[in-house]
């Protein structure tokens, strides 16, 4: 069997590197402060919200809610938003996506100020993924692949890596941090010919395709280790799965990470590090 690599003790090495921080900011007077915009009751957005609440708390950051009704108008939303923007009591922001359609998504999230844009969604977070500058922050999900890696050794300087998936919320970012350790990048997607053999070949296998259990040992081999960051809902199965068909590949790789009990429990970690890091780079205390 393939050693579990659990999210669990990921995310409390992040909060004690938080609590921290948090620390500081406090002997300076400062509280740091999240604010979570959520439009509508999605039961995915609702049960982020209070994982990250749970985490804020635990780690001693503020969090204030904007909740708005689906029939909130995109004006009332983007004032909010730049409210959110303009309080310097404020350090994070994290808004809920996707919106609803009638919103102009790319507005609204190029309109987070990056210093404060603790999800890497906007362009200006991205570009400093992209060109290694510190210009906001990466989007979570992709952090906390790397977050995991290190936190249980795995090396990445000159491996193959290939990471299925190439979304602005992880493939493309996640290639880019990779890439930062110097790991040799391999990004595939939907139209990638060969899958199995590029996947196979790799020393890490980096899931983000949200096709539930379509990764089976055909694209592993024995020394492989993978992160799954997929989450899909398995109606005939009625759990949750990632996308790697677990049972098939578990015995048949050095290590994984499991669906549920992996990347999603970080990523909540990384989140409220981000908020940390926002108020200490405003307040240049390091
Ligand atoms: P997305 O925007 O739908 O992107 C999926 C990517 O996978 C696309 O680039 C797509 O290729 C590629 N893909 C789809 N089917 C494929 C196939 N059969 N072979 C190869 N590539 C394929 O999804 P996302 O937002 O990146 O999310 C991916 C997964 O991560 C989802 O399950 C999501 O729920 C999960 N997620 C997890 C966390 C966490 O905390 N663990 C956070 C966010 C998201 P094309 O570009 O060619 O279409």
């Amino acid at each position: 069997m393939a050693e579990l690599l659990k999210g669990k003790a990921v995310a409390e090495a992040i909060g004690l590197r938080s609590i921290e921080g948090v620390n500081q900011l406090k002997e300076n007077g400062i509280s740091p402060t999240l604010a979570l915009f959520r439009v509508g009751n999605r039961e995915d957005d609702v049960s982020y919200e209070r994982g990250a609440m749970k985490r804020c708390a635990e780690t001693g950051v503020e969090v204030i809610r904007y909740i708005f009704d689906e029939d909130v108008s995109e004006e009332e939303f983007y004032q909010s938003l730049e409210d959110a923007n303009r309080n310097d009591a404020i350090h994070g922001i994290l808004v809920f996506r996707p919106l609803p359609k009638r919103f102009n998504d790319e507005k609204l999230r190029n309109s987070i100020r990056p210093e404060k844009d603790v999800d890497g969604c906007s362009d200006l977070s991205l570009a400093g993924v992209f060109t290694d500058k510190e210009l906001g922050f990466a989007p979570c999900t992709a952090q906390s692949v790397i977050e995991m890696l290190d936190r249980y050794q795995i090396g990445l300087k000159g491996k193959n890596v290939a990471v299925i998936g190439r979304s602005l919320v992880i493939g493309k970012p996640v290639s880019m941090l990779l890439l930062k350790r110097n790991a040799t990048v391999t990004i595939c997607h939907s139209r990638s010919t060969d899958l199995t053999a590029i996947a196979s070949r790799a020393d890490i296998l980096v899931c983000a395709t949200g096709k539930a259990e379509m990764i089976d040992r055909s694209y592993t081999n024995p020394k492989q280790i993978i992160i799954d960051v997929g989450i899909s809902w398995n109606d005939e199965k009625q759990k949750l799965c990632g996308d790697v068909l677990f049972d098939d590949v578990a015995d048949h790789v050095s290590a994984i990470s499991p669906v549920p009990g992996g990347i999603g429990s970080v990523t909540t970690a990384v989140l409220v590090s981000h908020v940390v890091e926002a108020a200490l780079r405003k307040n240049k205390i390091k």
